[in-house]
């Protein structure tokens, strides 16, 4: 049981803000992304600066407290809160700092996404990341980071230059390619497991204006341009990135009413050229099958990072589950269409995100993210704002996921999962997971860092 005049002591070391339960803060700054997940912590660290952190493991530890590490909140799982125990919560720690010469980003380990895409434009760069700009840059990062920029640039950890690491015994180090190398390699794949990442250090890339938006297919068209799809993403140029969807057309501008609450399918693409050329490699999909609506145009590139996130504001219930495909098989898109026909509510999705093109310059065991043969990431969300429908959504999600496993690579993407077990970790890290393993034993044996797809030290 955590002594009150414990948490006085604590109060006089550190910054930023100690929320317990009763505080008026406490409701609000207890919440994740995913109103699913409601948990309620004994005590929520906000850190101002390395040194909070520093002084926030110690604490946990003096008083045997569950930790978990909090970046952006976006966790499926909700892994960044735990209850009754402590939550480390770098929210205040959002700044990025762009150096145009070396065109490198450092960004701090609470920062969100968006944060990164507003100040790196103006130096006419982008740093690969996901689809949602309200993502927080800590967790995505750590797990992989897959979206619009992978086939190009890949994945977001093969971007990470550096990052500072506050261990479990509250020492601070830096991981790079020149320092604690087992624990470079390690963060970039292996999640939370290892230490409390304050600082990212990543390399931007020359990305400023892209050729973006959805095209949108009835369903009826769908197996047609699936497979039309399955054969042009493994051929086309890198510069183009495009994920395949299927969704409901949500009621408002910029879809034409007659589309509203229409289920059909979407591709969201992403080009890193002109307009001109874009069009010339997206000439055969619009002559093939026309699609019945398309917002595709010039935009700088944080408009695209943005534009989903008024669909998707925090609140809402999500059930998540994610697999890898290699291929995409005629019996599989029949499967795929059986199941975006039973789409439940208007925000429940599948995307399938392609993970091929540059994110495949790097082997399986470079990093921990083993699925570097993958094409796709599947991703199946059922979502909606009542909790009335939280089991409608999940039988969905489920049924879809269990229909399509069969098909899929075996593991999928630790970021796109919630608690599913040590089975299912160990099959999305294959050959890499051993070790892991070791390298936990080594950074932190006792596993403190345990909220979070968890890897388990290595016994001597
Ligand atoms: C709407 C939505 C869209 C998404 N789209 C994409 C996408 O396009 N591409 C993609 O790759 N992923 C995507 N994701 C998944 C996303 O990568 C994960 O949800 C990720 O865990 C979010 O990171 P976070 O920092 O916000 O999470 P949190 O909930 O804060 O943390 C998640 C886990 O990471 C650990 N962690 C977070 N920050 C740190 C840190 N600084 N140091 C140590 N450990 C840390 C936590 O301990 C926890 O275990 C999406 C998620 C949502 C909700």
């Amino acid at each position: 049981m955590l002594q009150q005049d414990a948490v006085a002591q604590f109060r006089g070391q550190f910054r930023g803000e100690l929320i317990e339960p009763g505080d008026a803060r406490y409701e609000d700054a207890r919440q994740v992304y995913n109103h699913m997940i409601s948990r309620k912590p004994r005590l929520i660290a906000q850190c101002a600066d390395v040194a909070d952190v520093m002084a926030a493991i110690g604490f946990g530890r003096a008083n045997e407290m569950r930790v978990s590490v909090r970046g952006g909140g976006h966790n499926a799982g909700g892994l960044g809160v735990c209850d009754d125990g402590l939550v480390i919560d770098l929210a205040p720690m959002r700044y990025v700092h762009v150096d145009p010469a070396s065109k490198t980003v450092r960004v701090g380990g609470g920062c969100r996404w968006g944060d990164v895409d507003h100040a790196a434009h103006a130096f006419g760069l982008a740093v690969p990341s996901g689809i949602i700009a309200t993502t927080g840059v800590g967790g995505l990062t750590l797990g992989g980071g897959m979206g619009h920029l992978t086939r190009k640039y890949g994945l977001t950890i093969d971007n990470l230059l550096s990052a500072d690491v506050v261990l479990a015994d509250g020492s601070f180090v830096v991981a790079s390619a020149e320092e604690n190398r087992d624990l470079f390699w390690a963060i970039r794949g292996g999640g939370g497991n290892f230490g409390v990442v304050t600082s990212f250090l990543f390399q931007g890339h020359p990305v400023h204006t892209v050729c973006a938006g959805p095209m949108l297919w009835e369903l009826d068209q769908a197996a047609d341009i699936m497979k039309w799809y399955r054969e042009f993403i493994v051929e086309a140029p890198e510069e183009i990135n495009g994920f395949f969807a299927v969704m409901t057309v949500p009621p408002g501008p910029p879809f034409p009413e007659a589309l509203h609450f229409r289920k059909m399918c979407a591709i969201v693409w992403c080009y890193t050229g002109s307009m001109e050329q874009a069009n010339e490699i997206l000439g055969p999909v619009r002559s093939y099958r026309r699609p019945a609506f398309e917002l595709f145009a010039p935009m700088p590139f944080p408009m695209l990072q943005g534009m989903f996130d008024g669909l998707y504001p925090p609140g809402l219930q999500w059930y998540w589950k994610g697999d890898f495909f290699k291929e995409l098989s005629d019996d599989a898109i029949a499967l795929h269409l059986r199941h975006a026909a039973k789409l439940p509510t208007m925000l429940s999705a599948m995307h399938l995100y392609p993970v091929n093109g540059a994110a495949h310059n790097v082997g399986n065991s470079e990093t921990p993210y083993s699925y570097r043969d993958a094409v796709w990431s599947q991703v199946i969300v059922g979502v909606d704002p009542d909790p009335a429908n939280s089991a409608l959504i999940t039988g969905w999600a489920k049924d879809y996921f269990e229909a399509l496993h069969p098909y899929g690579a075996g593991g999928g993407y630790i970021n796109f999962m919630m608690e599913e077990g040590e089975d299912r970790i160990r099959a999305t890290y294959r050959g890499n997971y051993d070790r892991l393993s070791a390298i936990k034993a080594k950074y932190d044996p006792g596993n403190f860092f345990n909220v979070n797809q968890n890897i388990r030290p290595s016994e001597e």
